[in-house]
């Protein structure tokens, strides 16, 4: 070979290139196992301070999680971001919100005064939507209590008499300590329904009900704070010190700083001001770099990880900048390991055997937008589009996403009027699904199938057991439904283009 060919400089030594990998690149090598999948446990830590019992996070998108998606999110066991396009107050009123769903004693109590009428009482109650109210007297001390079956006869011999002849003046109350078995164990032994809860003086501040108790079982797994509340997310901006400091104070259980290249240093002296001033756990991210690891890991209580594999994103075209997902994921976790700070792998999952794969690699929790955006629980309304239908989904760099106030994830300025915006990322839509519970269940049955394949019965001992091998563009093809067409639609996969 001619030697002037084989000379090496500054620019051909940049060709030897590192290979980096993705979802599609690797398969989980099978080990022997006794673990049955339905019975792997898939709790996890999304940070230093905060457990799940699903190792899943809704994206903070404006298409994918507000209220509604954190709480049911936080009731299955994972846990919900709320994206930062809201204004302040209104991330406050969202935070708050799922705080006192699935509350056990209700704040915001109906009530009645005794001398209202019986149908005054019940037309109350109807409006409000409650079948019953505790009757207070002028400085709030509990009177009685009043309900439909109370009301009934009223009803028929005189509507108009007044609640303190209907009401049950004999009023089991419980005080504000009281627990949600200590609260069933009175309304059995009373045979009553709810419980007024008062305050020394014996002035009512809420009312536990059966109907409240019982819903709340339904949700075995889900995560609660040391109150009793809901655990929520929240994303804020590097720079955003008021959106960090007002939702933490309402209650926010882990901030994400929410930028798309973490590893700039005024990012990191940003994310280092607000740490310093609120209570929450603080994720920092996004990150695809064992260097931009080093740098965040000694005050970050978790580290997320994705720099472009989002489906509606495109940043690795636009800006010619990325990491493929499991190398990024590998990188970071390498070094969050050794300090105990969790990684959430965030972006490009599609199917529950991608977010196994991403736990392999060294996450502990992965974040998705695509999977959850077509659930009844994302914001906005479904579409139908010839016969099919779909709700809309969008990339917060997306044209449409940063006119309505969240560029600056990906924005140094908001453009004057007639400047344009380079957007990095597109506004598509996603299949209908139903709801959230279904498409959760079906990702974490995948994730468990991929921990019985490999024969590790907790998160972290997957992480440690489970091994790759890579795959061939061959293999790939091989581990797609193939040579068949396909006539009913499965729950749990629908064919990439
Ligand atoms: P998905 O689960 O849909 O593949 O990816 C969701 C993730 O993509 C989000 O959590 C976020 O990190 C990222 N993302 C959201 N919007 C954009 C965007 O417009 N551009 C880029 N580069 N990433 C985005």
């Amino acid at each position: 070979m001619d030697k002037r060919s084989q000379r090496k400089g500054q620019f051909t030594d940049k060709l030897d290139v590192p290979e980096a990998l993705t979802f599609d690149d690797v398969l989980l090598r099978p080990k022997e196992s006794r673990v049955e999948p339905d019975e792997a446990d898939v709790s996890t830590r999304v940070s230093t301070n905060v457990d799940l019992n699903v190792p899943i996070l809704s994206a903070a998108m404006d298409t994918v999680t507000e209220s509604d998606m954190a709480i049911a999110m936080a009731r299955q066991g994972g846990l919900g971001v709320l994206h930062r396009s809201l204004d302040v107050e209104d991330a406050v009123a969202e935070v708050e919100r799922v705080k006192r769903a699935d509350e056990l004693v209700i704040r915001d109590v109906v009530t009645a005064a005794p001398d209202q009428t019986v149908r005054d009482v019940d037309a109350m109650m109807e409006r409000e939507g409650v079948s019953g109210a505790p009757v207070t007297g002028d400085d709030g001390d509990v009177l009685g209590i009043i309900s439909g079956t109370d009301i009934r006869p009223y009803l028929e011999v005189g509507e108009s008499d007044e609640v303190r002849e209907a009401m049950t003046d004999e009023v089991v109350t419980a005080g504000e300590d009281v627990t949600a078995r200590e609260a069933l164990e009175l309304m059995y032994e009373h045979k009553i329904e709810r419980v007024p809860i008062v305050d020394e003086d014996g002035h009512l501040t809420g009312l536990v009900t059966m109907q409240g108790i019982l819903q709340r079982r339904e949700y075995q797994d889900a995560v609660r704070d040391e109150n009793d509340h809901l655990r929520v997310g929240v994303a804020v901006g590097p720079f955003e010190e008021e959106r960090a400091v007002a939702t933490d104070e309402a209650g926010a259980d882990v901030l994400f700083i929410d930028c798309a290249h973490a590893h700039n240093m005024n990012v990191i002296e940003g994310a280092r001001a607000i740490k310093a001033q609120v209570e929450a756990d603080v994720v920092v991210g996004n990150v695809g770099t064992r260097e931009a690891a080093e740098d965040i890991v000694d005050f970050a209580d978790g580290i997320k990880v994705g720099i472009g594999p989002g489906s509606i994103c495109t940043t690795r075209v636009v800006s010619g900048a990325g990491m493929p997902q499991i190398t990024a994921i590998a990188e970071v976790a390498d070094v969050a390991a050794d300090h105990d700070v969790p990684v959430i792998a965030d972006g490009g999952i599609r199917y529950s055997g991608d977010a196994i794969k991403a736990i392999a690699a060294g996450a502990d929790a992965v974040m998705l937008g695509s999977y959850f955006a077509g659930t009844d629980e994302a914001p906005g309304r479904v579409i139908t589009v010839d016969g099919k239908k779909y709700k809309q989904y969008r990339g917060m760099g997306s044209v449409g996403a940063m006119q309505s106030g969240d560029g600056d994830r990906y924005l140094k300025d908001e453009p004057e009027d007639d400047e344009e915006y380079v957007p990095e990322g597109v506004e598509a839509a996603e299949p209908y699904k139903g709801s959230l519970e279904s498409e959760l269940f079906q990702l974490v049955g995948g994730m468990q199938s991929g921990m019985g394949y490999v024969g590790a019965p907790t998160i972290p001992e997957f992480k440690q057991r489970s091994e790759f091998v890579r795959v061939s563009s061959a293999g790939q093809t091989e581990g797609h439904p193939h040579d068949v067409m396909i006539t009913d639609e499965a729950p749990n996969y629908s064919p990439t283009e």
